[in-house]
């Protein structure tokens, strides 16, 4: 939508009507999202927060993800197989959207270019909610995408900061909530969420990676993530974090603020009844 109306004000003192300072032209999102999730690999955003996304998109919501980088380092698969997987994993959550903005695996930076770039993508789908890698993490590559993204967030509302989308400037807009997922090491959740009936089309997701998880017919080499344990542990971990709630399965998040609820009744899960 573009809106590009001359508005005229009317100067009783000088009785005649004067032009409006001209408003840019302002282009409104292709899709408005409620939840982004943004990460550095292709499967971070499955290993970290796919029940989340999952108990999100059946409650009818719009839900896109991003990926940083096209996991190009990765000692298994292809940059070809991981944007199949992606698609396929993207298929079985249910999202709307997913795009890969071709950062560079391992070397991007959180500068001006790299915080600019996530900012378009920002502005484009205008989500409510963005879900982030963690702070800090085994794999560098996740906390400074952690930092990147949460200092992108911020500066997406800063209007003197000019952005283009399709040749048109964009407006700026600020998601309400960061969170960030906990992914390889196990931090201390700010909060919780069930995902006791997503869990298992979260693992389904997590498999669509044939090439980077455990395949006994795979003939490359062997990895952290590749062994028949990587999947046992994500479910044990999901396990852990349900069992401080009193659920089967749950993901954990971090946030840098504080989280406020406008009732006690949110914090009150129907396993208590
Ligand atoms: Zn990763």
């Amino acid at each position: 939508m573009v809106c590009d109306h001359t508005r005229f004000i009317f100067l009783p003192y000088y009785r005649k009507y004067v032009p409006l300072p001209r408003r840019k032209k302002i282009i409104v999102s292709d899709i408005k999202l409620h939840i982004l999730a943004i990460a550095a690999h292709p499967d971070d955003v499955e290993l970290g927060c796919a029940g989340t996304i999952i108990n999100h998109v059946r409650k009818g919501q719009a839900v896109g993800i991003l990926d940083l980088t096209e996991g190009e380092l990765g000692t298994r698969g292809t940059v070809a197989t991981r944007y199949e997987e992606a698609a396929n994993a993207a298929k079985v959550m249910g999202v709307a959207v997913r795009e890969n903005a071709q950062m560079a695996d391992g070397f991007f930076k959180n500068d001006e270019a790299h915080q600019r770039k996530l900012i378009t993508y920002l502005r484009r789908w205008q989500p409510e909610i963005v879900l982030a890698n963690a702070l800090e993490d085994r794999h560098p590559d996740h906390g400074r995408g952690g930092r990147l993204i949460a200092d992108a967030c911020f500066l997406a509302g800063l209007s003197k900061i000019e952005t283009t989308y399709n040749g048109l400037p964009q407006k700026a807009w600020r998601p309400k909530r960061v969170f960030h997922m906990i992914q390889d090491r196990l931090l201390t959740p700010t909060f919780l969420v069930d995902i006791t009936h997503s869990f298992a089309t979260k693992m389904d997701a997590i498999k669509c990676y044939a090439t980077q998880f455990y395949n006994p017919s795979s003939a490359e080499p062997a990895t952290y993530i590749s062994s028949s344990r990587f999947l046992d542990e994500v479910a044990s971990r999901d396990t852990l974090m349900g069992k401080r709630i009193g659920t089967q399965y749950a993901e954990g998040f971090i946030c840098e603020n504080f989280t406020g609820i406008s009732n006690l009744d949110a914090l009150i899960l129907p396993t208590m009844a």
